[in-house]
């Protein structure tokens, strides 16, 4: 399905990427300055933005400070991952496509108001 145009895409892929490498660099500041030496292996191997297995990687430090951002690396996959295939911008819950003020303001969602809000309510319903 054609949603957007090419040159839509790549500036969203761009703004993405520019994002990712953001947070990598918050991220790699966070793991340092918390960790300290332990992690100095995990920096090295971190070094490399662009590799997935990095995003997988950090799951393997359960450093809870970087977990929000870990989450939005790999929302921010997905949704690279969702431009190449020519559904972003399609809820993932619910098919329709997603509001475009919403995605000018997060990319990397893969949710509508209503789904993301439903997904909320449910999140906060289990966690009780
Ligand atoms: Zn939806």
């Amino acid at each position: 399905m054609a949603l957007m145009d090419a040159e839509k895409i790549t500036q969203l892929r761009e703004k993405l990427l520019e994002r990712k490498r953001k947070l990598w660099r918050e991220v790699k500041g966070q793991i340092k300055t918390g960790l300290g030496e332990s992690y100095q292996d995990l920096l090295e191997t971190a070094r490399d933005e662009e590799d997935q297995a990095q995003v997988n990687l950090l799951e393997e430090t359960q450093f809870s400070l970087i977990e929000p951002k870990r989450q939005e690396l790999v929302a921010i996959e997905e949704a690279l991952q969702r431009l190449e295939n020519g559904t972003y911008g399609e809820c993932e819950g619910c098919g329709k496509l997603i509001e475009p003020r919403r995605l000018e303001i997060m990319p990397e969602t893969a949710l509508c108001r209503d789904c993301q809000s439903q997904k909320e309510k449910i999140a906060k319903a289990s966690s009780r």
